[in-house]
């Protein structure tokens, strides 16, 4: 046996992967994993389906079908009030994730220093680590997950190459103000300092709040790699198709990394999305329709011991179980699948170092049927 030394010592299965074998051995309801259990639009499947039947089924350009670049571009700049170009500005990438690891890949030299924020997507600091980089986290507030952007200061170093923001935040459903974005501008000014903004749920936002994107602030973006994913704007996880959006010295760096990884993305999905975007905007009505699934669980959730914390966008919403159990998180989420037959997620699975305020969460984009049944369960919890 010939073994490698391991890039990633500390890494074990991903907590969405663990929880979801977990669910389904348990047959437990899986509000574990963020995806939606409801149809995508069918508009959509048949333009995607038309383009395969059209023979649209081959290499498109690597750095994507041109029309659908030049289409969100124009989405953006109609929305956000930004000058961003197609052809330069946007690269699609096989999901979100991809598009986070391609950014921090090209960016990112060995003992440069990122800023995260913790709670953080499970896959942040492992590409960070994966690069040679070194991930500086900062707690978030608890219990709103506020960014002290006094401390991020006191960790800027001369080795500080970026700072990660998400917003709306994945896991605890927290989103950034334009507060905290004149605080980020103050605070990298002047600096060679660049930001990656993970911004998969933007259309996710609740409660008339206004997504704070780094494309509405040219200074910020100037700086940026922003990135995006058509399978929470279409409800289409499983297609693992997103976007990354950046000035262009920055994007070439970028596409040096992209075309040696990936090339290009399936060419019949992007022939229907942008289809789809000439004569739908109806991502401008998915925050509402998500909100609907957030306050049906929500008002469920009244009736069991969970106490919730606030959500304002994304698929999930935080709860604390302390009236329960004493567990810590991990530990409560597996019981929890199996004497109760509900699956969450521990938020400690998004921290390096271990910590227990007693919080799970739950994604509650899921049919209403499905959400009342697992609330039905959690109601009996003593
Ligand atoms: N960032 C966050 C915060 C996410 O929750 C997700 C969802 N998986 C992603 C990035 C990646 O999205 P994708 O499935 O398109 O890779
Ligand atoms: N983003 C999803 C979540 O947070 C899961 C994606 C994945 O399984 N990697 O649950």
């Amino acid at each position: 046996m010939i073994n490698i030394k391991s890039k990633l010592p500390n890494v074990g299965t991903t907590i969405f992967t663990e929880m979801s074998v977990l669910a389904n051995e348990h047959q437990a309801i899986n509000l574990g994993q963020g995806f939606p259990d409801f149809s995508m639009n069918k508009t959509l499947t048949s333009l995607v389906a038309t383009a395969m039947a059209n023979d649209m089924n081959q290499y498109t350009h690597m750095n994507g079908y041109p029309l659908l670049t030049e289409l969100l571009a124009n989405k953006y700049n109609n929305l956000y009030g930004s000058s961003i170009d197609g052809k330069e500005n946007i690269t699609i990438t096989p999901g979100g994730t991809y598009a986070i690891y391609t950014a921090l890949t090209a960016a990112l030299q060995p003992g440069d220093e990122v800023i995260v924020f913790e709670p953080a997507y499970d896959s942040y600091i492992p590409n960070i680590e994966v690069n040679g980089a070194v991930p500086v986290p900062i707690a978030l507030q608890y219990p709103n997950y506020t960014i002290d952007w006094h401390e991020v200061k006191t960790k800027i170093t001369a080795r500080t190459k970026m700072i990660m923001i998400n917003t709306p935040h994945n896991p605890t459903g927290a989103v950034l103000s334009e507060n905290d974005m004149q605080q980020l501008q103050n605070i990298v000014d002047g600096t060679d300092i660049l930001i990656l903004s993970d911004e998969v749920y933007e259309h996710l936002i609740f409660d008339n709040k206004q997504h704070q994107s780094i494309l509405r602030y040219p200074e910020l973006l100037k700086r940026s790699f922003v990135s995006f994913s058509f399978g929470k704007t279409y409800h289409c996880t499983g297609w693992k198709l997103g976007y990354s959006i950046a000035p262009t010295h920055l994007m070439q760096e970028f596409r040096k990394v992209h075309q040696y990884n990936c090339f290009s993305c399936s060419t019949p999905m992007q022939v229907g999305i942008a289809n789809y975007l000439q004569q739908s905007n109806d991502y401008l009505t998915l925050g509402a329709s998500m909100q609907k699934h957030r306050d049906y669980f929500a008002q469920l959730m009244v009736n069991t011991a969970f106490k919730p914390l606030p959500s304002y966008g994304s698929y999930f919403q935080l709860y604390d179980y302390g009236a329960i159990s004493d567990l810590p998180e991990k530990e409560f989420a597996i019981w929890l699948t199996k004497n109760y037959g509900v699956t969450c997620i521990p938020v400690s699975a998004f921290y390096q170092k271990p910590v227990n305020n007693h919080v799970v969460r739950f994604c509650f984009a899921k049919q209403f049927s499905v959400l009342e049944q697992a609330v039905e369960r959690l109601t009996k919890i003593v």
